[in-house]
């Protein structure tokens, strides 16, 4: 019987690697995941052994679960310029040096956006980029490309996207992060129990269930099928609380980290939330607490 998921959030790393440890425990969460550059430029923070050292001892200590690296949001690996492809692919390479030095689980990706023109025109680059950041950063760590909302040409708004990539690339480093919130806004039903299996029954048709690495676990302030990205917390948006339970009750959604990335809930304190708060973690642990785990379908996808 496979163990069911951790609940873990995205903290903050400012102030050393260490504290986002510090902060994932304060906020009641199992697992974590951090920025390990600033999200909104290109230079690279630079982390001695010292830090590495003291995030691994701490780490072991913690009894926290996966932990896991988003890549910085600048990067497109579909770009157009030279320039920003070497910034991107640099930052994507710095990201996984540092995920098998700190021993991270692996880093989520944002691939890109093709800009509308689809993805035959650019999975050429995009295959030749991820086999680049596999050579120049070699160990164990995975890149787990993430689904998107499908804003702005997004790769990822579609499973068949992901799965093009992963096909091409042929690495067992390549994996996927599923992000509920984009998803559904992408037009997948995962708020139902039906439209979940249709939906996971797809993924495992494009991309395969074994390569689903990690999960970010949102509700949507954006209906089914809205292709915009709005984060909302467990169970106050489109999702809501029953389409929760239904992913924690697919054998797809065990046995790795639910990560939070909601926007908490707004107190006297914190008008504007300061998410992943207790109370998102809470939400989710007791929705994981209910459900009874269901026993893998061999229901087929219908075509789309
Ligand atoms: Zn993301
Ligand atoms: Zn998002």
């Amino acid at each position: 019987m496979a163990a069911k998921f951790q609940v873990g959030g995205h903290v903050s790393a400012s102030g050393g690697l260490y504290r986002a440890l510090e902060r994932a425990q304060e906020r009641e969460l199992e697992a974590v995941q951090l920025f390990v550059s600033a999200p909104q430029t290109w230079r690279a923070t630079k982390h001695t052994d010292a830090d590495v050292e003291k995030f691994r001892e701490m780490h072991a200590e913690s009894g926290l679960g996966e932990v896991w690296i988003h890549n910085i949001y600048l990067a497109n690996l579909a770009t157009e310029t030279d320039e920003q492809l070497e910034k991107s692919l640099g930052s994507v390479i710095n990201a996984m040096q540092v995920a098998e030095r700190i021993g991270a689980q692996g880093v989520v990706l944002h691939t890109g956006s093709h800009k509308g023109q689809g993805m035959e025109a650019v999975l050429e680059q995009v295959v030749g980029a991820i086999h680049t950041i596999f050579e120049q950063a070699p160990g164990d760590a995975v890149l787990a490309l993430e689904t998107m909302a499908g804003q702005g040409g997004a790769i990822g708004t579609y499973f068949e996207e992901l799965g093009a990539i992963i096909g091409e690339v042929k690495s067992p480093r390549l994996k996927t992060c599923l992000d509920t919130a984009h998803t559904f806004a992408a037009g997948y039903a995962i708020h139902t129990p039906e439209g979940l299996d249709d939906a996971m029954a797809e993924f495992d048709r494009h991309i395969g269930l074994d390569l689903l690495a990690v999960i970010h676990a949102n509700d949507s302030k954006i209906a089914l099928g809205g292709f915009r990205d709005r984060h909302e917390n467990i169970g106050d948006g489109h999702i809501g609380t029953s389409g929760f339970e239904a992913m924690a009750a697919h054998p797809a959604f065990q046995d790795k980290a639910w990560l939070l990335e909601v926007p908490g809930i707004a107190s006297e304190e914190h008008p504007k939330g300061d998410g992943p708060d207790p109370e998102n973690a809470s939400r989710l642990k007791a929705i994981r607490d209910r459900v009874t785990v269901k026993k893998p379908s061999k229901k087929k996808a219908a075509s789309r």
